[in-house]
């Protein structure tokens, strides 16, 4: 069964949009990072946020700590080829002050601003410019009463309710233009946060397991609580907060998201096989170059390299196109099918031009424009000879098979 055809729901949420960015309500989920310069460094800020753009992101956060900052954000706004939302924690004034430098959105800790009057100034003012506000609660700065009230402790109710009084203080003065988050470092809290807030609000909300920390760690951290609420349908737009470049946090999205089938593929969906003992070359390094190669164009297929001819070509058949190793040769195949046969040094870029070829015409212009008998003739050539040297069993399973049986008749 071809897995892209298979549709995750998706809740139904109201909508809000982020500059030109729709939010909720069925639009594509969008992808938010977070500059990590100073943001009275205009040209710095704008630098990366160019790069996260290109990388994939939909929507970049910038601090607004201080009027140095709300300045910068004047000069950054209409510069910036994304939609800008100011970060803003404890300093009411900063939001307003954002709001002014032409910001496409807010995002507001209720756990760090608390006085009612400057929520509801702050909401009034966004309401009036038409600007849409993130309610960002965070179980490391929830608010003080309801961590009491909670026994001292971060739980998803008392998550729930700093974002559910939030959202009453903006309907208080007519706003409704809202999305909320309520991350937590901690992954099973986070996820039971976000699944109470889908049942108590049709709100669109923005997912993220914050301080989720350094690659890999983080990456898998922030993956497991993103993926396990999307695949529930809960989840509008994200964020993975990486310790890492930020383009690196705009990537992991786009692959997740790409992964999951929720955003069209524009990137090469690299396979490899793990390697075994019928390996012909060292899968991981031949992988490693083809990574390197694809990295910058965007091809939107799936390339597999497969360390052996002997399995290779059929173990990954649905690729859209694949290399094979045998015998100091690279078999190509495209959907399964040999199409052709390079020395092993030159397998790489024949691999690149194949993929190129088929990013541009399809598959099926690709199988027309060569003999594939006589690819596959060669191929099962390098598949026989490797099964006479190594046997039908280079993995030495069979030995394994007759451990099993002798320790069960034992
Ligand atoms: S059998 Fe061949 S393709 Fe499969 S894992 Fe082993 S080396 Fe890779």
């Amino acid at each position: 069964m071809d897995a892209g055809a298979i549709q995750l729901p998706r809740r139904v949420t109201k909508r809000i949009t982020v500059g030109e960015v729709p939010i909720g309500a069925g639009a594509p989920i969008s992808i938010q990072s977070m500059t990590t310069t100073k943001t009275a460094d205009v040209e710095g800020t704008l630098q990366q946020i160019y790069a996260l753009a290109a990388a994939g992101c939909d929507i970049v956060r910038c601090t607004c700590n201080e009027v140095a900052a709300a300045e910068g954000l004047a000069h950054i706004v209409p510069r910036s080829p994304v939609p800008i939302i100011a970060d803003i924690h404890h300093q009411y004034r900063m939001a307003l002050a954002a709001l002014d430098a032409g910001v496409q959105g807010l995002r507001l800790n209720p756990g760090n601003i608390r006085k009612v009057d400057h929520i509801k100034a702050v909401a009034s003012e966004a309401r009036d410019r038409n600007v849409p506000i993130r309610i960002g609660v965070n179980g490391g700065s929830l608010d003080p009463e309801l961590y009491e009230k909670y026994g001292q402790r971060v739980t998803p109710e008392a998550m729930v309710e700093s974002a559910m009084a939030e959202l009453d203080y903006f309907d208080q003065v007519g706003f409704d233009m809202v999305k909320i988050s309520v991350k937590a470092s901690n992954v099973p809290l986070m996820i039971e946060a976000y699944r109470m807030l889908a049942d108590a609000t049709d709100v669109p909300l923005h997912l993220g397991v914050t301080e989720a920390g350094p690659l890999p760690e983080g990456l898998i951290k922030a993956t497991a609580g993103i993926a396990t609420l999307l695949a529930e349908g809960i989840g509008d737009t994200i964020r993975f907060s990486l310790t890492a470049d930020p383009v690196e946090e705009a990537k992991a999205g786009r692959v997740l998201l790409e992964a999951l089938g929720l955003r069209e593929r524009k990137n090469v969906d690299l396979i490899a096989c793990p390697s075994c003992g019928r390996a012909e070359v060292d899968v991981i390094a031949v992988t490693q170059k083809v990574r390197e190669e694809l990295a910058d164009k965007e091809l939107p297929l799936q390339v597999a390299v497969m360390g052996c001819v002997v399995n290779g070509p059929g173990e990954a058949r649905d690729a859209d196109l694949g290399i094979a190793a045998g015998r100091q040769r690279g078999h190509l195949f495209v959907k399964g099918q040999n199409v052709a046969v390079v020395k092993e040094s030159e397998m790489v870029e024949t691999l690149v031009e194949w993929a190129e070829f088929i990013s541009e015409h399809g598959t099926d212009a690709a199988l027309a424009r060569v003999d594939t008998e006589k690819a596959a003739k060669e191929a099962e050539k390098d598949r026989a000879a490797l099964l006479d040297e190594q046997g039908v069993d280079a993995n030495k399973s069979g030995q394994r098979v007759e451990l099993i049986h002798k320790h069960l008749d034992d």
